[in-house]
């Protein structure tokens, strides 16, 4: 086993820019509103260090994993109870470049 593996600082999937984009997307949807777990009722929460795919499935008996809701999760910091909240409602999936026509190079 690497010994490095446990010396080295905790490393983070989300880095602050990406966490700072999540915090402000929920805060756009939410307001001002107060939010408490839908279980405990507590009001403090902490999103995930990562994004989540729930994979969709069309068939009970050939599971497969290419198909999926990019999300993101708020967890409930007293009794763990997950929120999630998919990336593409949030507007933050990348936009995907579409081919332009006649060469352009899309620069004005
Ligand atoms: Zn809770």
């Amino acid at each position: 086993m690497n010994k490095d593996y446990q010396s080295k600082t905790k490393k983070y999937m989300l880095n602050e820019e990406q966490k700072k984009d999540l915090i402000d997307a929920l805060n756009n949807k939410f307001g001002e509103k107060e939010l408490h777990c839908p279980m405990c009722g507590n009001n403090q929460f902490t999103i995930s260090d990562g994004y989540i795919v729930n994979l969709m499935q069309e068939d009970l008996k050939n599971f497969k994993i290419d198909k999926g809701i990019p999300s993101i999760s708020i967890i409930c910091n007293n009794c763990g109870f997950i929120s999630q909240h998919a990336l593409g409602t949030l507007g933050l999936l990348p936009v995907q470049e579409q081919p332009k026509e006649g060469g352009s190079n899309g620069k004005e």
